[in-house]
């Protein structure tokens, strides 16, 4: 599977070092840790030119991925996304006008938007989405934010699970701050590789995908990489997502507990609680950026 693609060792995404230590060894990739900023990142990896065709076909039904049928969760995502606006919202400077969703999928955050007033607009690589999106009345980019020419500025541009895919990301973000209006915020939801989750799962931790999640950014190396493009992160809390009970059933036997999962199910639906739903810390964070006064 891995055979069809090119290799390529890349220096530190953030400080251009290329000084490093072995982490873990996962899937048949390394995961470094760079000695000059502490970024955690994959190297060797899939080739810059060949990383977006991951996300073309396909992406959101390959369960490898991690994505477990995302039209089925979509009651998930959907409270999921509400949830996260809530949290956004306090650090806006403005409510409504453009927005920006990268990595917009199915379009569930751009509903959220629309909800509070927002006019948004995606990126989206994979075609299949990229259909069904436009077909609700969405303007939707297939083309990486790296090669993304409008002159428009966004007051609110997110990236929820997105800043881990990213390859040449100082350009991503120059782009970003290119985009940004000058009272806009930028909010992103991305792995913390300080979480507990990464403590106690170790290389388990499901948000090793090192094929194409490329990087593992902590506060320290995600300030480092923005504040050099004249942003600033404002603000950072704990993220995690909603799950059912099916969700959690599927992610702790994707872990190896296929006896507790058994349990756990069995459990579940004595106790009826098949229908209930959580807010799940996925080791995630969430950052709040804007442009520096
Ligand atoms: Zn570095």
């Amino acid at each position: 599977m891995l055979q069809k693609y090119n290799f390529n060792s890349y220096p530190c995404p953030v400080c251009s070092g290329t000084a490093t230590k072995n982490l873990y060894q996962i899937k048949g990739f390394t995961i470094v840790q760079c000695r000059t900023c502490s970024l955690v990142f994959v190297n060797p990896r899939i080739d810059n030119k060949e990383l977006y065709t991951l996300y073309t076909t396909q992406y959101f039904r390959n369960v490898d991925n991690g994505y477990e049928d995302y039209e089925l969760t979509a009651h998930l995502r959907m409270k999921t996304f509400r949830r996260w606006y809530d949290e956004i919202k306090p650090f806006l400077k403005t409510t409504g006008g453009s927005a920006l969703d990268i990595g917009c999928a199915a379009g569930y955050f751009l509903d959220v938007l629309k909800e509070h007033g927002w006019e948004g607009e995606g990126i989206e690589l994979e075609e299949e989405m990229l259909s069904s999106i436009r077909k609700k009345g969405y303007r939707i980019y297939n083309t990486p934010l790296e090669y993304f020419d409008k002159k428009k500025q966004f007051k609110l541009i997110t990236l929820f699970d997105v800043m881990e895919h990213l390859p040449n990301l100082h350009l991503n973000l120059e782009k970003l701050a290119n985009i940004l209006d000058k009272d806009g915020t930028i909010a992103l939801v991305t792995p913390d590789f300080n979480s507990k989750q990464r403590k106690i799962f170790g290389k388990r931790w499901f948000q090793f995908k090192p094929k194409e999640h490329i990087q593992y950014f902590t506060e320290k190396t995600l300030r480092k990489a923005v504040t050099s493009h004249g942003l600033s992160i404002i603000h950072t809390s704990h993220s995690g997502q909603y799950a059912d009970t099916s969700f959690l059933y599927n992610r702790l036997k994707r872990y190896g507990f296929t006896a507790p999962a058994l349990i756990f199910k069995s459990l579940t639906d004595i106790l009826g609680l098949s229908k209930r739903s959580w807010y799940a810390d996925t080791g995630s964070m969430l950052a709040i950026i804007q442009k520096k006064d």
